[in-house]
């Protein structure tokens, strides 16, 4: 969560939700109180909002992963301010503040498109340029302000050929390079890699390759990948159709996706099954089990091995479907490197293998700006100073060097931030 403040207008962006110190602890994070979660280091602690010298205006979003809306029920409530999303992104939030159970959420809920710009306060304007991600409907939101544009960079890559979306409107960006940047708050996720991250039609292509290589097996297809993922959930549904199998969405998020990308007419056929709760996932995979598995592409939860979703629970034998040898499983995700997903991973692919299973590992491309896209942006927004965001001090410093072979200087023009840390950008 980031707070930028002009003149006396606070503009509020993302409130994101760190679940796996939630799940280490095995809390129920619907239940908790902002304050016991702040102090976990699961939600934002933005008690240093009140230390600003001004008003919040607007709470604005910029995607709908948990990691950026994640926290919109614990902490919108506390602000007399409108929430500013993408219709998409809305529909998000408004499923996260229908699950909170602690707090009722009154603010105003406001759709603006990609592209669109709304007043803030006395001074500002408010701006979404729309970029591509591992989801639909991510803008980078852009703060007006009459010391120059504060670009909120979190999170995106460059595709020129995403699959279901409009290529990245790379020439808005260079226009407001030209208008002039004050600052760019910059996602350092992949700083380290080399390269461009490949466009998401990439991804499709290998994906094809896949389904196409088991076009003659009679063993069970199941795929998994980000349920917010809609276009590669799209391509996954649209292969597996193309070579006769009957897709199913199986999985709580699986379902809630499919319902809100079908609501904005992205390709994921109305006829497609999805189910979210446990008896209709059971009735599902009794059908499979009853008229043969070879009929059927499984699309389900669970890419990082998460114990309680679909997959592991397919895996450990826990459902009318059991694995037997020759069946596929596709990976459509990377492992997110972190310690409880890398062991729940290899739990998960140790069980399949026990079973015989062939297992497609890494179908995937990131969502995220290489070192190469990196170098583009800050050809394009040309900004006075940046803050590398979004990652750990590790991660934040292969950004901090590469901006440094662009002529910027740590600790002049390249901010970086820690929690309640506050950056002056101009006087
Ligand atoms: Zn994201």
């Amino acid at each position: 969560m980031t707070a930028v403040r002009a003149g006396d207008d606070v503009v509020l962006f993302d409130m994101g939700v760190n679940l796996s110190e939630v799940l280490l602890r095995d809390a129920a994070f619907e239940r908790l109180h902002s304050r016991e979660l702040a102090d976990m280091g699961a939600v934002p602690d933005d008690r240093i909002v009140g230390e600003l010298d001004g008003t919040v205006r607007a709470i604005v979003f910029s995607h709908g992963h948990l990691d950026h809306v994640g926290a919109v029920g614990k902490l919108a409530h506390r602000y007399d301010a409108p929430i500013v999303a993408t219709p998409f992104t809305l529909e998000l939030v408004k499923d996260q503040l229908a699950g909170e159970e602690r707090f009722e959420t009154g603010n105003a809920l406001v759709s603006m498109e990609a592209g669109e710009t709304m007043p803030v306060g006395a001074r500002c304007e408010l701006e979404f340029v729309h970029v591509t991600h591992s989801t639909v409907g991510a803008v980078n939101p852009v703060l007006h302000t009459p010391e120059g544009a504060v670009v909120y960079g979190l999170d995106k890559r460059l595709d020129h050929t995403p699959v279901v979306t409009d290529p990245v409107d790379v020439e808005r960006f260079s226009e407001i390079g030209r208008e002039g940047v004050l600052a760019y708050v910059e996602d350092c996720t992949n700083a380290e890699r080399t390269g461009r991250t490949p466009s998401e039609a990439v991804a499709r292509a290998r994906l094809r390759d896949v389904f196409d290589s088991l076009a003659g097996s009679d063993g069970a297809l199941v795929a998994t990948t980000f349920a917010s993922h809609v276009s590669r959930v799209a391509s996954i549904v649209e292969f597996a159709t193309a070579m006769g199998r009957e897709p199913i969405l199986l999985g709580r998020s699986m379902r809630t996706y499919a319902t809100t990308a079908r609501h904005f007419d992205y390709p994921i056929p109305a006829d497609v099954a999805a189910h979210g709760n446990r008896a209709g996932i059971e009735r599902a995979l009794r059908r499979v089990a009853n008229e043969g598995r070879e009929n059927f592409c499984l699309v389900v939860t669970g890419h990082q091995g998460e114990p309680n979703a679909v997959l592991s629970r397919l895996a450990r034998g826990e459902t009318p479907f059991a694995f037997e040898a020759g069946d596929a499983v596709v990976f459509c995700a990377r492992t997110i490197p972190e310690p409880t997903n890398e062991g729940q991973r290899h739990r998960l692919e140790t069980l399949l293998r026990q079973q015989g299973v062939r297992v497609h590992d890494d179908v995937h491309v990131s969502g995220h700006l290489s070192r190469e896209g990196h170098y583009e942006m800050l050809e394009r927004l040309q900004p006075a100073t940046l803050i590398p965001a979004h990652q750990s001090l590790r991660g934040i410093a292969s950004y901090v060097a590469l901006a440094d072979s662009r002529g910027y200087t740590p600790g002049e023009d390249v901010r970086v931030p820690r929690n309640g840390t506050i950056i002056e950008l101009a006087e």
